[in-house]
């Protein structure tokens, strides 16, 4: 059976943490099997949590809008989060609930092998690249780590709440694009269909 699916099935059983007392649905994740860009946030909201998919909300459809204005199409990336189950009242993941679910996020990484990590907001970037990142201080590099390259940048959340910050997430997702045709990710692409 498809990796992914079997592994969907057995998340969707999951009661590993106390997440998943409140739960409506289990938020997996979506998108391109074979994406060579992953997205990940911090937890299902109330939308993801009613419709068991990731950044449908206020904040998803600003994340796909930025997706879409660097020239990728939401269903050509993967998109996933640290825990699968919403958090009550969209508080911050504790670290035994996120401990428990990134099992299931290093499959899914291990599985679909993208080239380039977007951690979205301190909570991804912290459990993902580095206890010590500072949001604030920390985006906008770029981090290499083992066949990975990892950028931590502002959770759409956080562009909805402060658009000033705005200006600096637009520069983060076009180094997204300038990194994928620098390790020619999208050239080799675009060969395939020649
Ligand atoms: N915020 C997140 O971190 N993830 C979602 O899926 C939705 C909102």
């Amino acid at each position: 059976m498809d990796k992914l699916k079997e592994l969907m099935e057995f998340a969707h059983d999951c009661s590993k943490c106390r997440l998943c007392e409140n739960r409506k649905n289990v938020v997996f994740g979506e998108g391109n099997e074979n994406a060579n860009v992953m997205f990940i946030g911090e937890g299902p909201g109330a939308e993801e949590d009613n419709t068991g998919r990731p950044f449908v909300g206020k904040a998803g459809q600003l994340l796909t809008k930025m997706i879409e204005a660097i020239d990728i199409k939401r269903e050509d990336v993967y998109i996933a989060n640290i825990v699968k189950c919403r958090p009550p009242a969209n508080r911050v993941p504790f670290d035994d609930e996120a401990e428990c679910c990134i099992p299931y996020l290093r499959k899914q990484v291990s599985v679909i092998r993208p080239k380039i990590i977007i951690c979205l907001g301190a909570t991804a970037s912290k459990y993902i690249i580095d206890k010590n990142i500072r949001i604030t201080r920390d985006r906008g590099k770029w981090y290499e780590k083992g066949n990975f390259f990892m950028l931590p940048t502002y959770h759409p959340s956080a562009l909805l709440r402060d658009p000033g910050k705005k200006r600096d997430a637009w520069n983060d997702f076009k180094s997204i694009r300038e990194k994928l045709e620098d390790c020619d990710i999208i050239k080799l692409e675009e060969n395939m269909y020649k």
